[in-house]
């Protein structure tokens, strides 16, 4: 069927010649609507409707979750970089949306891991939690947030003097990415994580029959990215090794960078990408599960 009217939303829409698109050389069909006598075309119902650089796309998207920093993207391909900075929202909300459609394919875990990374925005005064809950099978992450923190140990006089007191704002932000991935854990599951003082009240909150194990913390090592473990065996490696690989994959994340985040909002953006790229290329695919049964019949 031809597709509605995007005008009045009437169906019947006819046939109305066909125009070359220059910018990924494409062929689109365009219409003519019998109701209202609008034109519309194939493309108008797409999401990368009326953008000029959509073989950017895909390409933005790879050195995103690559380590490489926007204006090196811009060099690379040969665009600006506000292009790449547009990029990177477009796609942000692209990759949300996949992102839940194959969490809901994949789903529901059955085993989980919780925990959080250190890194800030602008200044190392003022410090960013990032949250990540991640599979201990597949090691695909299921979802994250980003929070303000107050800055610890010898920066934070400095950092209340510079830029006054800042809220920490990490305890609302676990309870609502805890609430967010709801959906795609079973109520049951078990979950492992560190001694973090807040841990067991807040997962006791959101998820009350899941099975919590807590493990004591241990000193980072440097090739590791600071979250791989000193320690032979590691009980929280998955999350650990999961964290790693963002510090490695995102440009913004990895330490000793000169590339930090300017905006929160835009370190939400990269990750939502890196989640979506890990989940379906970076790690070894799951099994698609057809029945659901489990999720529905537990509740
Ligand atoms: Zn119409």
């Amino acid at each position: 069927m031809n597709p509605l009217c995007p005008r009045c939303g009437a169906i019947g829409s006819i046939k109305y010649g066909r125009y070359h698109r220059f910018d990924d050389a494409q062929s689109i069909q365009r219409y003519r609507c019998a109701n209202c006598k609008s034109c519309h075309s194939s493309a108008t119902h797409t999401p990368t409707y009326r953008q000029k650089r959509r073989r950017l796309n895909r390409l933005v998207e790879m050195d995103i979750a690559s380590s490489t920093a926007q204006r090196r993207i811009a060099i690379k391909h040969g665009c600006a970089r506000k292009t790449v900075a547009r990029k990177v929202i477009f796609l942000a909300a692209e990759a949300r949306k996949k992102a839940a459609k194959w969490l809901e394919q994949v789903g529901p875990f059955n085993s989980v891991q919780w925990d959080e990374l250190i890194t800030f925005e602008h200044s190392r005064l003022k410090p960013l939690s990032v949250a990540v809950m991640s599979c201990t099978r597949t090691r695909c992450i299921i979802g994250f947030g980003i929070a303000p923190i107050p800055a610890s140990g010898v920066i934070s006089i400095r950092s209340v003097e510079k830029y006054g007191k800042r809220p920490n704002r990490s305890g609302s932000m676990r309870k609502r990415v805890l609430k967010s991935v709801k959906q795609y854990v079973s109520p049951r599951a078990a979950i492992t994580t560190d001694e973090h003082p807040h841990y067991a009240a807040e997962i006791k909150t959101v998820f009350p029959r899941m099975i919590h194990t807590q493990h004591q913390s241990v000193r980072g090592s440097l090739t590791g990215q600071g979250e791989l473990k000193r320690i032979g065996f590691d009980p929280m490696f998955n999350i650990n090794h999961t964290l790693a690989m963002m510090r490695d994959n995102i440009k913004r994340l990895a330490r000793c960078t000169w590339c930090t985040t300017k905006k929160a909002s835009s370190l939400d953006d990269v990750i939502a990408i890196y989640m979506h790229y890990h989940n379906t290329t970076l790690i070894p695919q799951p099994e698609i599960r057809v029945n659901r049964y489990f999720l529905s019949s537990s509740e």
